[in-house]
């Protein structure tokens, strides 16, 4: 039996990346998997099919996270066709880098919406159905420059912050109903967001991690299933570094 035999797990953002190497890793567990995605129609199908493959259920949704009445719909219509919601794992997230006497208007509010906004929109309309349950796991996608800040990231950073006094907040109101909330805080990890780095940046980041090596999405997976599962029934209200050893 899996360590999460028979739970139903809402994951944002899982066509690619991070996001995906949980929804395969929750899904070998024995997860039942409804995931979100914003353009990659063709890579949620053959997700789909990858997930059925390990004998669970799945089902993909076209689903701004930035929208708040979109994340309604959405939880409205996974609750219908799983019948519950056990774990969030809110994912999806974008970069729009520059220093910050660079960065317009729009590349605040879009980082802002899509990574910060979206997280109350998901957790608005989700956290009820835990809490009726009387149990769920929340787990946010921040990252390490949510802790250190980060030049030329000033509104991913400030969005990724945004996640972790989410998180406690949201601990300290559910945890009286028996639901969870907790960040990841991921360091360099090899994905699509990676690969537009240059070689000598990413060189440089190498240099500063203590194992030597960029982070896979399936490390982050681990992680996530920890947080997802009973294995972590008592540790709320958390932010847990997996960055290799990166130094701030
Ligand atoms: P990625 O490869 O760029 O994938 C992003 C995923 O989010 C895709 O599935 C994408 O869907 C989805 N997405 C983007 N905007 C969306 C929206 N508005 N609504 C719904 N889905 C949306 O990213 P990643 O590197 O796996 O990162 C995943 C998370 O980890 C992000 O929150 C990121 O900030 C965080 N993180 C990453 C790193 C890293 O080094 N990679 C480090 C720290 C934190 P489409 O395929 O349809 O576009």
């Amino acid at each position: 039996m899996g360590l999460l035999a028979g739970k139903v797990a809402l994951i944002t953002g899982a066509t690619r990346g991070i996001g995906r190497a949980i929804a395969l890793k929750y899904a070998a567990e024995g997860a039942n998997i409804a995931f979100t995605y914003l353009s990659s129609a063709e890579a949620a199908e053959q997700l789909i099919q990858e997930i059925e493959t390990l004998g669970v259920k799945a089902a993909g949704y076209r689903s701004d996270a930035a929208s708040y009445e979109q994340a309604h719909t959405l939880a409205t219509e996974v609750h219908k066709t799983f019948g519950r919601i056990d774990i969030l794992v809110h994912n999806a997230g974008i970069t729009r880098d520059t220093l910050l006497m660079r960065m317009s208007e729009e590349m605040w509010d879009t980082v802002i919406d899509t990574n910060l906004k979206s997280a109350f929109n998901i957790t608005h309309a989700v956290a009820p159905i835990m809490a009726r349950q009387r149990g769920g796991s929340i787990v946010y996608m921040s990252s390490v420059v949510g802790i250190g800040g980060n030049a030329g990231q000033a509104n991913y950073a400030a969005s990724k912050a945004g996640l972790i006094a989410l998180s406690k907040s949201v601990a300290k109101e559910f945890g009286a109903r028996g639901v969870r909330a907790n960040c990841i805080a991921p360091g360099f990890i090899q994905t699509d967001m990676t690969a537009v780095l240059s070689d000598e940046i990413r060189a440089s980041f190498v240099e500063n991690i203590s194992l030597r090596r960029a982070g896979t999405p399936e490390d982050v997976a681990g992680v996530a299933l920890f947080l997802g599962s009973e294995l972590s029934a008592y540790v709320t209200g958390q932010t847990i570094p997996c960055c290799g050893g990166m130094k701030g």
